[in-house]
């Protein structure tokens, strides 16, 4: 079986499996990864970007959001896991931890993990 839905206002996703339980699964993951409504500190569209870093056989990738309005550029960083999923970063981490707030639960980066670096602050806000 075959599912599209539309997940954003400019993305539609397809998904197709033998069952409902690995089409329920796929598009859990995809929209996670594409169902992004807007940059969620301006509201603006944004753009999907790969950046590379790194020389020779060391070459990381990584997937982001950037949002289009030039006077915000905030991202969303995705995370990648073992098997090459994708996820949203979208909180706080120090020393490859989650930083947890008063209540204990991890502290949220920026809006909704959308932030940009804030060169007096020298943080991601
Ligand atoms: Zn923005």
């Amino acid at each position: 079986m075959k599912v599209q839905v539309r997940v954003s206002p400019t993305t539609v996703i397809t998904a197709e499996a033998d069952n409902q339980l690995d089409l329920f699964k796929q598009l859990a993951s995809l929209t996670e990864v594409f169902g992004e409504p807007a940059c969620a500190k301006c509201g603006s569209e944004y753009a999907y970007r790969v950046r590379t870093v790194g020389e020779g056989k060391k070459q990381y990738s990584y997937a982001e959001c950037v949002c289009k309005n030039k006077d915000c550029r905030s991202k969303l960083a995705f995370g990648q896991s073992e098997d090459g999923a994708l996820f949203p970063k979208r909180y706080v981490q120090k020393d490859g931890e989650y930083v947890l707030n008063e209540n204990g639960r991890k502290t949220v980066k920026g809006s909704w993990g959308w932030a940009a670096y804030n060169k007096e602050s020298g943080e991601e806000e």
